[in-house]
């Protein structure tokens, strides 16, 4: 057997585990990684790692989950749920997620960052236990940067050789900002076990290198690579994407058809703006509302002809922040709408649910323009689905300068800065108004990004494991 043993590792294992009628079952999701990597399997066999997403404490329950995930090659690492709850919410998303994204404010607290290192001890045991000489062992996101360091001592230890690679899918911040958390070094070291560390955009790159110059004395000279402590690591952007082809074969289904129909006929004679964002302060929601008032103010006239259909996805609704960020959302759209509103309607529709894929591939469809208004964002990959729904109308992105996608599409959408709302409803104004060649246009630089970068990714990750495979050796 020829092919290469890897090892994802993500904090989440990209499948559900359900108990129905007493028995578990399991179905794997379709996130941009699954995605990515079903096109690997001639060449690799590969095996994920993961939180199974429910707590299972009976020996006898735990062996069959384990069953159950076998067919998706997924091995569970149980976790007790405060335990869980502590590590994700607690530390990952209370306190690291803020300061990746360029936020100042420490909510630093010792008993989260134990469950932090705990959790990523138990992955680094069982990892650890499954490799082989040989084995990549590929590392994904904030949740588990003292993995790498962990994992490598306990390979050592057991005289085994493997590769490890990690990679960020949010931003890494400038230095001020990192160095506000006080556990940086120990974050910093845990990543600095890798043998390859991929970031989204140079931005996030340099950033690091930096970092690690100035915290620990690293040598940076060389670069995209970083020595320390005798090891020699090497940093490379990774940009994701999405399948652009699952968006365009959707479109052309019958009921998503029937559904773009009835939604131009309700909209007809109007423009539609939409905003697709998980409910979270990096997404600059409050901005958007309030930039969108502005817009309002600025043109009374277009209360009747332009509509902003906002999705905000709920998500960690365990998190205080994220709780007052949602009463935050309901109060200002509340008073846009007492503003805005006539009898023929209202200009603002926010939504705080999820929608079917149908409904959202329709949404991005049917809308001449997609407010994105990130304050900061690892990449933002709505910006990309709504591209690859675009093909027939050319509809127009209005994308914040601060959204990592921003680093590839600023040419080909109009940019803006989230906090500057006369900026925000200039942007918007601009793209309702942009003629049928500079839409075009535009379209045809952001499609050729789209269309190719998934491609280019999937070559460039293979050629740098490759690489690695030797350097194991
Ligand atoms: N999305 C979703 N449920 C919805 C609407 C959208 O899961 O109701 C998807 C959307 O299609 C996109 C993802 O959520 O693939 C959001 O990814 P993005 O990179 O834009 O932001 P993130 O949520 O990862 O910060």
């Amino acid at each position: 057997n020829t092919k290469r043993n890897l090892i994802i590792v993500s904090n989440r294992l990209p499948v559900s585990v359900r108990r129905v009628d007493g028995a578990f079952q399991s179905s794997l999701s379709s996130g941009g990684l699954v995605t990515a990597l079903s096109g690997l399997t001639k060449s690799t066999q590969f095996r994920w790692f993961g939180w199974p997403g429910i707590e299972v404490k009976d020996p006898e329950e735990r062996a069959e989950v384990v069953e159950s995930l076998e067919k998706h090659r997924a091995t569970p690492i149980f976790l007790d749920s405060h335990l869980a709850h502590e590590h994700y919410n607690g530390f990952s998303n209370r306190i690291l997620w803020p300061i990746l994204h360029y936020t100042s404010g420490i909510l630093y607290d010792d008993g989260p960052w134990q469950a932090y290192k705990r959790v990523n001890e138990l992955f680094a045991d069982a990892i650890a236990e499954a490799a082989e000489s040989g084995t990549l062992i590929w590392v994904h996101d904030y949740h588990l940067m003292l993995l790498p360091e962990l994992l490598r001592k306990q390979l050592q230890m057991q005289g085994k050789g493997c590769a490890i690679g990690f990679s960020l899918h949010t931003p890494f911040p400038a230095g001020d900002f990192w160095r506000n958390l006080p556990v940086r070094k120990h974050l910093i070291e845990g990543l600095l076990s890798s043998d390859l560390i991929g970031f989204h955009t140079d931005e996030y790159k340099h950033n690091f290198i930096d970092t690690c110059a100035s915290l620990l004395g690293a040598q940076t000279q060389i670069p995209n690579q970083i020595q320390y402590k005798n090891r020699l690591v090497c940093t490379d952007k990774f940009i994701v994407g999405i399948d652009p082809q699952k968006f365009t074969d959707t479109l052309r289904r019958p009921e998503v058809q029937e559904r773009i129909k009835s939604l131009k006929e309700r909209y007809k004679g109007m423009k539609v703006i939409v905003g697709i964002d998980r409910l979270d302060h990096i997404k600059g929601l409050t901005q958007k509302l309030k930039g969108f008032d502005y817009f309002l103010d600025d043109h009374p006239e277009l209360r009747t002809k332009v509509v902003l259909i906002q999705v905000a996805v709920p998500s960690r609704e365990d998190v205080k922040e994220y709780q007052d960020l949602e009463t935050e959302l309901c109060t200002i759209a509340g008073k846009i709408n007492g503003k805005h509103a006539t009898p023929e309607g209202t200009p603002l529709l926010y939504m705080h649910r999820s929608v079917s894929f149908t409904e959202l591939t329709a949404l991005y469809s049917v809308a001449d323009a997609c407010l994105l208004t990130s304050t900061r964002d690892g990449m933002n990959l709505v910006s990309f689905e709504y591209v690859a729904c675009q093909e027939q109308n050319h509809g127009v992105l209005v994308l914040s300068e601060f959204a990592g996608a921003a680093a590839f599409m600023r040419d080909g959408s109009i940019p803006f800065h989230p906090a500057n709302t006369s900026e925000m409803s200039e942007a918007l104004f601009a793209a309702l108004n942009l003629g049928d060649e500079e839409r075009k246009e535009k379209f045809e630089s952001l499609w050729n990004f789209v269309a190719t970068n998934t491609r280019e990714t999937l070559a460039q990750m293979r050629s740098t494991w490759g690489l690695l495979l030797k350097l194991a050796k």
